[in-house]
């Protein structure tokens, strides 16, 4: 057992650049792209392999004067961004087609109506969503924001556009070294501020780990040397401690006939660097927190009980800590995440950290959303889809300002989750700290406008009760009732605010018009 492949070596090895003489260029460019024909073996057809061909040719073509910023021909850009698809997000086809042409119509005389030409409508629309988007943050930031919306918008007509600038992000950071100091600073901060969120939202974790990473990579140098160091430092310690922790899991689970693997993989450079400031402690308190992962073949209908054994063989040999176990099987996070978690004490007075799932749970945590429509059969209506129509609500919303609306998809984004029921025990997840004000936002605006207060679980609380994970809330409403502006302060979601915000308005301009009426009448 090892520990799988740090992002950080992988962004190191690709920032030296390859000065190559003509002939050995052009062997190297057509050596990626068939790496990238072998990523996406599995999900390809003849057909694919045709337009993929057809994809890189026009890209080769468009971009053979241009270099990137390292010196390397800048074909190697739209390769690597269409091998992250393949490979790291694991989608095929017209992801790939799009990847390669991607920077394409932005940058070369190519037109949206030659890739519509050659190709189809549905590559030529992604190709020009990402044309759209592109250069977003170039501008103020009332724009970026007016921008950022735009992009949203166009990932509810597909989320391609959203998955590639996500891919497209990557790569830019694992090359950010050649550029100048001032532009690392400012795409690694937005890298942290945007695109780690979104991609953590899509359930792309690796992707979402190596993002924040590369961000502190730039915006805080010394403190990711140091990190990383002490890391590779302790790495021999670590894998000791990890193969003794296993062995007797190991020998159980082998002795049940499981077909398994097991990871042990040290926290982030990111999460140990910011547990380190939020904790205010050092290095070596932190570095050994990390978590065992173990992945079970296991066919659909078993899944869940398969799981519980394991954690039965677990506990059989550790004593869990009961405040720590996380059932994201029973109730999958809103992200399509499912995983048993739970937190046992070793033998040597350490707390582990045990993740148990099957090899299609572990798929979807990995590659996020590609991996669940590979898997469809089981999800019946994907999270994604109330998220982009959540996403859409708000920017429908004629009162959401541009600049109101980040701040609330900010908070959205970062915020974990709750999950709640209603009165006929139908689930809805709502970020930590919604109130029951929230909830009635969330089953309808009518009802959260007319709320006077709720029930949990049987008992009488205030509108501006925080909900916990559980609570049942029957919502009390008046037909007397109309939005406060003190109602604002007790709210968290987006959809809530913008609600009350449009409700409010509303009601000063009757007031007003009332106004000029009766002094008009007198
Ligand atoms: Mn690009």
């Amino acid at each position: 057992m090892s520990e799988p492949k740090q992002p950080l070596l992988k962004a190191d090895t690709s920032e030296e650049p390859i000065v190559l003489d003509p002939e050995a260029e052009k062997k190297e460019i057509l050596k990626r792209y068939r790496a990238i024909l072998r990523a996406c073996k599995a999900t390809m057809d003849k057909g694919d392999r045709k337009m993929i061909r057809k994809a890189f040719d026009l890209s080769l073509e468009a971009h053979k004067d241009m270099r990137r910023k390292s010196g390397e021909p800048y074909i190697f850009h739209p390769i690597a961004v269409a091998m992250i698809m393949a490979e790291e997000i694991g989608l095929g086809g017209v992801s790939i087609v799009c990847a390669l042409l991607h920077d394409v119509v932005e940058d070369t005389q190519y037109t949206l109506e030659d890739i519509e030409k050659l190709f189809d409508k549905k590559v030529a629309g992604i190709v020009d969503g990402l044309t759209k988007i592109s250069g977003v943050f170039d501008h103020t930031s009332s724009l970026q924001a007016e921008n950022f919306r735009k992009m949203l918008l166009t990932l509810s007509d597909d989320v391609r556009v959203i998955l590639i600038k996500i891919a497209d992000r990557l790569h830019n950071m694992r090359t950010l070294g050649s550029m100048p100091k001032d532009k690392q600073l400012k795409i690694a901060s937005e890298t942290a501020y945007l695109y780690a969120p979104l991609a953590h939202r899509l359930g792309l974790y690796s992707i979402k780990t190596e993002l924040d990473d590369l961000s502190l990579k730039y915006t805080e140098p010394e403190v990711f040397k140091s990190i990383a160091l002490k890391l590779q430092e302790s790495k021999k310690e670590r894998e000791k401690f990890i193969l003794d922790f296993t062995k007797p899991i190991k020998a159980e689970l082998d002795k049940e006939g499981y077909k398994y693997e097991i990871k042990g993989r040290p926290k982030s450079i990111n999460s140990i660097w910011t547990k380190m400031k939020k904790q205010e402690v050092s290095f070596e308190e932190v570095y050994d927190l990390f978590a065992i992962r173990i992945i079970i073949d296991s066919p659909l209908e078993t899944e869940k009980a398969d799981s519980w054994k394991v954690y039965s063989i677990v506990t059989d040999h550790f004593t869990p800590n009961p405040d720590r176990l996380r059932d994201w099987i029973s109730t999958p996070k809103a992200n399509g995440y499912e995983s048993l978690h739970t937190t046992v004490m070793s033998k040597e007075g350490k707390w582990v950290e045990v993740q148990i799932r099957t090899r299609r749970m572990d798929e979807i945590a990995e590659k996020g959303y590609a991996a669940h429509w590979k898997y469809k059969e089981k999800t019946t209506e994907s999270a994604l889809d109330e998220w982009i129509s959540r996403i859409r609500e708000l920017l429908e919303s004629p009162e959401s300002n541009a600049l109101d609306f980040i701040d609330d998809f900010k908070l959205n984004l970062f915020a974990d989750e709750i999950f709640v029921f209603t009165p006929k025990g139908e689930i809805k997840t709502l970020p930590v700290g919604s109130t029951a004000l929230d909830f009635a936002f969330e089953i309808h605006s009518d009802i959260g406008e007319k709320c006077i207060g709720a029930k949990i679980n049987h008992r009488l609380v205030p509108l501006s009760y925080k909900l916990n994970s559980g609570d049942q809330i029957e919502i009390l409403t008046s037909a007397k009732q109309h939005p406060k502006d003190d109602w604002l302060a007790n709210v968290v979601t987006a959809k809530a605010k913008s609600k009350i915000k449009a409700a409010l308005k509303e009601e000063r301009r009757k007031l007003a018009e009332d106004g000029k009426k009766f002094s008009s009448e007198s």
